[in-house]
């Protein structure tokens, strides 16, 4: 017997292909809702037995899922609060949102299915997206309730008449439509919960699995196994987010990590947030072992809300560097149904990001003080991180500043107070700079390093991706230090002091060493300068200018505006020792024989550098074996 008939009010006609239709990119969501719905209506119950205002039995809460081929149905049984007609008349008839009017404005701009669900409160109606009928049967917890039944047809009809459930609960009855019939799969249905469900805090069961069971011993004493079939529940319902840092060991924090990301590694060590106030906010974010493998790293962190699964874009939420880190966060807080931009002018994002910058400096911070040496094993994996945050985020640099390394040639690590404290005395110029000397490549650069070490500099290694432009930022934000290539110059000059030698040389001499190696090397690029170098440095030095290599690696990562400088042909500074004794013997050779030592000498440093190659090593290589065997 029919009860009732009427018609969904929405003033607006027919929302229903409204929903189907813009809402195509995400129909899996649908699930999501309804499971969701159970769930709360769910601890409705559970809530009202703790507060003694339900007190018959509660029984068995979990939540059903179940589908059938041949019916072309869905199926999400829940055993919670239900509801009476008037129920079902006042929260799905009368949806939700404050206006339909406001809603068919808004739709036009909608990006994505959670914008307008979430927005006006469509959960429901979202198994319109994927059914042509939907059907409740449901039963309310209260007393002399009657059950009842809703239909409706995917059209603004809709029927209310007497129910046949005799428990307590709601029953969710989708009738799949053709162009939907994908979702009518074991495999299909089982992803989607792994998906959306996988922490939802009530039992979630789907159909049954079969699994081994021990089953006595055979005659031999081997032992014997036997297959059961036992629910397939598909959640943990209380995930280790949602406990005390206190409950939980560190097997318990690796263990949730495999699960989540069964590929990877081991993390290096991971951080619990929990906060209560100005907004709530849980979760784990696990520090991986980002090495230098920077971006297939990204995209890793998860995003739930009241442990349901939302998304794994969390880029407009977490500041860029951030996104490295890998583990889930929660919270109610986060406006899940808004667009991108209006996100990020979020109040409450803003203080979830700031609020996740400073516990996860707070950590790192933690980490350096209580065991130093520890930290700087592990400095390798979270430099990069760390420089990343730097450079990106202001906030942050305040903070990393005191737990930043610098490392040197010899692998030893400095924070960048304790460095300059190093270094200050030896390496600072007659123009009040610090010169900070790095190498990108020890081996290459070996000879250069070398140099500098004689000297009693000290030389760094920067060979990380970001390297350059953590050594820009800072030479902005610390005073009076600059970064200098260990062959941006030669040695005396890479640090200018006042005790600049003199060489020897008269000016004639210096003009006739000069035009000896010009005729010798024979290449434009190539400018020679006669310095006055000590005797014990080498007779030829190859270098290129600080600005100008730097200049020319920016227009290589294809920085705005240097493509001037990229389309520079490369030009070095060949730095000939007017104190070497080798350039007295020139002086004095005749012009053939002077050139071919120029040669020589000039072939040498390109080799030090790495720079000799192909037609010109071999010829080197037959000359050297000349002078040996002449
Ligand atoms: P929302 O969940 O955002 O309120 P929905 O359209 O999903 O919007 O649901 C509307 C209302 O219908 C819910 O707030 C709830 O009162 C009721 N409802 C939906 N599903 C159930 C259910 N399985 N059991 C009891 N009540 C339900």
């Amino acid at each position: 017997m029919v009860q009732e008939k009427g018609t969904i009010s929405i003033h607006t006609e027919n929302i229903f292909p409204i929903i189907k239709k813009f809402l195509y990119s995400d129909h899996e969501i649908f699930l999501r809702e309804l499971v969701s719905n159970a769930v709360d209506a769910t601890q409705k119950i559970k809530r009202l037995s703790s507060l003694g205002q339900y007190n018959k039995e509660l029984g068995d809460l979990t939540v059903d899922v179940s589908f059938d081929e041949k019916a072309k149905t869905i199926t999400v049984s829940d055993k919670g609060i239900g509801m009476t007609a008037d129920e079902i008349k006042k929260y799905i008839n009368q949806i939700a949102f404050s206006g339909a009017t406001e809603f068919m404005e808004k739709f036009k701009e909608a990006k994505d299915a959670n914008e307008i669900i979430g927005r006006f409160g469509l959960g429901f109606y979202s198994a319109f997206m994927v059914a042509d009928k939907v059907e409740i049967q449901t039963l309310s917890y209260q007393e002399g309730a009657e059950p009842a039944r809703w239909v409706c047809d995917g059209s603004t009809e809709f029927e209310i008449t007497e129910g046949n459930k005799t428990e307590r609960g709601t029953d969710v009855i989708l009738y799949i439509n053709s162009e939907n019939e994908e979702f009518l799969n074991k495999w299909k249905l089982q992803e989607i919960l792994d998906k959306y469900c996988k922490f939802l805090p009530v039992p979630i069961k789907f159909g049954t699995k079969t699994e081994h069971e021990e089953d006595g011993v055979d005659e031999k004493g081997e032992k014997k196994w036997k297959d059961v079939e036992v629910d397939n529940i598909i959640n943990t319902t209380n995930p280790i987010w949602t406990k005390q840092p206190s409950e939980l060991t560190d097997e318990d924090y690796l263990k949730f990590y495999r699960e989540l990301y069964p590929m990877s590694e081991e993390p290096l060590f991971w951080i619990h947030l929990n906060v209560d106030y100005p907004f709530h906010l849980t979760g784990v974010l696990y520090f991986p072992k980002i090495k230098n493998e920077f971006e297939i790293q990204k995209n890793k962190i998860k995003l739930f809300s009241r442990q349901v699964f939302i998304t794994d874009e969390v880029k407009d939420i977490v500041p860029e560097f951030l996104m490295l880190l890998h583990g889930v966060i929660d919270s109610p807080d986060i406006p899940l149904n808004v667009s991108r931009s209006f996100l990020q002018a979020d109040s409450n994002v803003k203080k979830i990001a700031s609020y996740i910058t400073r516990k996860v400096a707070d950590k790192l911070n933690e980490l350096f003080r209580k065991d130093r040496n520890a930290y700087e094993e592990k400095w390798k994996d979270i430099g990069l991180f760390v420089k990343y945050g730097m450079i990106t985020e202001e906030k942050f640099y305040e903070k990393a500043k005191d737990f930043v390394l610098l490392v040197n040639t010899k692998s030893e690590h400095y924070t960048l107070e304790e460095y300059n404290a190093k270094v200050k005395d030896f390496q600072t110029g007659k123009n009040g700079t610090t010169v900070y000397l790095y190498t990108t490549d020890a081996e290459k650069q070996h000879s250069y390093v070398q140099a500098a070490n004689k000297k009693e500099y000290d030389v760094l290694v920067m060979d990380a991706p970001l390297d350059n432009h953590f050594m820009q930022q800072l030479e902005m934000k610390l005073e009076k230090i600059s970064f200098k290539r260990v062959d941006a110059d030669v040695i005396d000059k890479l640090i200018e002091k006042d005790d600049a030698q003199k060489h020897d040389l008269t000016e004639d001499e210096s003009k006739k060493l000069k035009e000896i190696f010009e005729r010798a090397i024979n290449n434009p690029t190539m400018k020679v300068e006669v310095e006055s170098l000590s005797s014990e440095s080498l007779p030829v030095t190859i270098t290129m200018e600080e600005w100008m290599r730097r200049m020319k690696d920016m227009a290589r990562m294809g920085g705005g505006g240097m493509g001037f400088y990229g389309s520079l042909p490369d030009s070095y500074k060949v730095a000939v020792n007017g104190n070497h004794k080798l350039v007295t013997k020139m002086l004095q050779s005749d012009e053939a024989h002077a050139t071919q030592l120029a040669k020589q000498v000039f072939d040498l440093a390109l080799l030090s550098q790495g720079m000799l190659k192909g037609a010109d090593l071999t010829s080197f290589i037959e000359r050297s074996v000349n002078v040996v065997t002449e």
